[in-house]
């Protein structure tokens, strides 16, 4: 089997951002002013669960940035924050962000009208689909926060 493509080459990373792209726009007319306190997951519950190829997407951004760095605030007390929020509040990799943190609904959504679900479950299949592909040993999903534990260069090197 011959080498992967650099992730910037990648036909993958082509087809990753073309389905982050018709997710945005889709979600275009939709917001929530309270930005950032859906990356606390002791505070929503839940978290992303981002596909292999979308954690690639995620290495390369966290590489471009310097790496996945402790925070220099405090943590509260309770909270469990994702490791790429920054101090400012802002996500740290925000046009790398995996699917779940864009389509990361609640009840405190606003928008024209309802959230369009079956348009994001297609393109949820969409990148599960591309994710078997690309990354056929392990193209499966897990929790960001895991991810994020590992070396995410020995995770992806296993799932190729
Ligand atoms: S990747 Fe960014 S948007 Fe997603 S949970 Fe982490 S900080 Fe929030």
């Amino acid at each position: 089997m011959g080498r992967a493509p650099r992730w910037t080459d990648d036909p993958a990373r082509a087809e990753l951002r073309a389905i982050y792209a018709e997710a945005d726009a889709i979600l275009a007319p939709f917001g929530c002013a309270l930005s950032g306190e859906c990356c606390d997951f002791a505070n929503t519950g839940r978290e992303p669960t981002p596909t292999a190829v979308e954690i690639a997407e995620v290495l390369h951004a966290a590489r471009a940035i310097g790496g996945i760095k402790k925070r220099r605030s405090l943590p509260v007390a309770g909270s469990r924050v994702c490791a790429l929020l920054g101090d400012d509040g802002r996500c740290r990799i925000y046009a790398s962000r995996p699917f779940g943190c864009r389509t990361f609904f609640c009840d405190r959504i606003t928008g024209p009208g309802k959230v369009p679900r079956d348009e994001i479950q297609r393109l949820s299949r969409k990148l599960a689909e591309l994710s078997e592909r690309a990354f056929r040993r392990d193209p499966r999903a897990r929790p960001l926060s895991s991810a994020l534990a590992e070396p995410l260069e020995a995770l992806l090197s296993r799932a190729r």
